[in-house]
C-alpha cells in the first residue's frame, strides 16, 4: 500500500471513529462521601468514571472534619454521591463552601430506615438488599448524566447485581444453621442493626448509632454483664473505631474477641475488605465463624 493510500485510509478511519471520540468524554468526576459508596459507584460506573472518596479506607465519616481540599475535589465533580439518613452531618456546610451546584444524588433513597428513637439509623449499606438499591439509584444518577453510557453501566450494574444476590443466598444458609438463641454479637457501636434485621441476630453495643459521643460506665457494665451471665460470646472491634473499649468490655467479661468487623468504612486497598463485597463476606465469616464456635463450647 503506498503511504498516500494508507494515509487516505487512516484518515476514513478517523473520520469513521470521529462520532465515537466525541462521545468518548472524559470520565464523570464522582465525589463520594465515603468509601463502600465509591466502591459501588466503581462498580457500575467502570471507567466512565473516575471516583473518590471523602472519608477513606478505616476512617470514620460520623466524626469526619472537611479540609479546603476536600472542598476543592467537590468544586471540580460532576456528581456528588452520599448515603442520606443523617450519616454526613458534615455535607451541607461541605457543599456551601465549595460552590458546587451539580447534582447530589442520596444512595439510600427509597430504604425505609430502621429507627432508634427518633433518629434514622444511617448503616443501611449493611443490608445486601439495601445495597441492590443503593446500585439501582447509582445506575439512575450515572444514566442521567451520561446517557451514552448506558449500556455499560447497565451492563455492569446486573453483574454486580447477581453478585450481591448470590452473597446473600449464601449468608441466609449459613446463618440458618445456628440457632437463633445464639445469634447474639457484641460490637463497639451500632452500625449493625440492618445486618441484624436481615439475618436474625442481635447486636449489642456501647455506643449508639454514632462514635461521636462516649459510651457510659453502664452501658459498659451492662455488657459486661451479658457476656457473664447470659453467655454473649461473639464480641468485635471494628475498622474505624479505637479497640480499647470493646477489647475492655471482652477482658472483663473473661471471653476472647472474636476479630475485627468492618462498619463504615473498606480497608485499605490490597487488604481483607477493600470492596463492599469483600467486606460484607468477612463480616458474616466472622460472625458465624465465632457464633458457631460459641455453640460448641
Ligand atoms: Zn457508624
Amino acid at each position: 500500500m503506498s503511504f498516500s493510500r494508507r494515509h487516505l485510509l487512516l484518515s476514513l478511519l478517523m473520520l469513521a471513529a470521529l462520532p465515537a471520540l466525541a462521545q468518548k468524554a472524559r470520565p464523570l468526576r464522582v465525589v463520594a462521601s465515603f468509601s463502600i459508596l465509591a466502591d459501588l459507584l466503581r462498580n457500575v460506573g467502570g471507567d466512565a468514571v473516575d471516583v473518590s472518596a471523602l472519608v477513606g479506607p478505616d476512617a470514620d465519616a460520623h466524626v469526619f472534619e472537611p479540609s479546603p481540599t476536600d472542598a476543592k475535589r467537590l468544586a471540580d465533580a460532576d456528581l456528588v454521591v452520599m448515603n442520606g439518613l443523617g450519616f454526613e452531618g458534615w455535607m451541607d456546610r461541605l457543599v456551601r463552601s465549595s460552590g458546587y451546584r451539580g447534582p447530589i444524588m442520596i444512595a439510600s433513597t427509597g430504604i425505609t430506615p430502621r429507627r432508634i428513637g427518633n433518629e434514622p439509623d444511617p448503616h443501611a449499606w449493611q443490608d445486601l438488599a439495601h445495597a441492590r438499591l443503593y446500585v439501582l439509584n447509582i445506575l439512575d444518577a450515572l444514566i442521567n448524566i451520561r446517557p451514552f453510557d448506558t449500556a455499560g453501566f447497565k451492563q455492569r450494574a446486573t453483574q454486580y447485581l447477581a453478585r450481591l444476590t448470590d452473597l446473600d443466598a449464601e449468608l441466609r444458609k449459613v446463618f440458618a444453621g445456628i440457632p437463633k438463641a445464639q445469634r447474639r454479637v457484641i460490637t463497639s457501636h451500632d452500625a449493625f442493626g440492618y445486618f441484624g434485621d436481615a439475618y436474625g441476630i442481635e447486636f449489642l453495643s456501647p455506643q449508639g448509632m454514632s462514635t461521636d459521643s462516649e459510651a457510659s460506665a453502664s452501658a459498659v457494665a451492662r455488657l459486661v454483664d451479658q457476656i457473664r451471665r447470659e453467655g454473649v460470646r461473639a464480641v468485635f472491634v471494628e475498622n474505624i473505631t479505637d479497640p480499647r473499649l470493646v477489647e475492655r468490655i471482652a477482658r472483663e467479661g473473661g471471653v476472647t474477641l472474636g476479630g475485627k468487623l468492618y462498619s463504615d468504612a473498606l480497608s485499605k486497598p490490597g487488604t481483607e475488605a477493600d470492596t463492599y463485597l469483600k467486606l460484607f463476606a468477612h463480616n458474616a465469616k466472622t460472625i458465624a465463624g465465632s457464633l458457631m464456635t460459641a455453640r460448641i463450647r
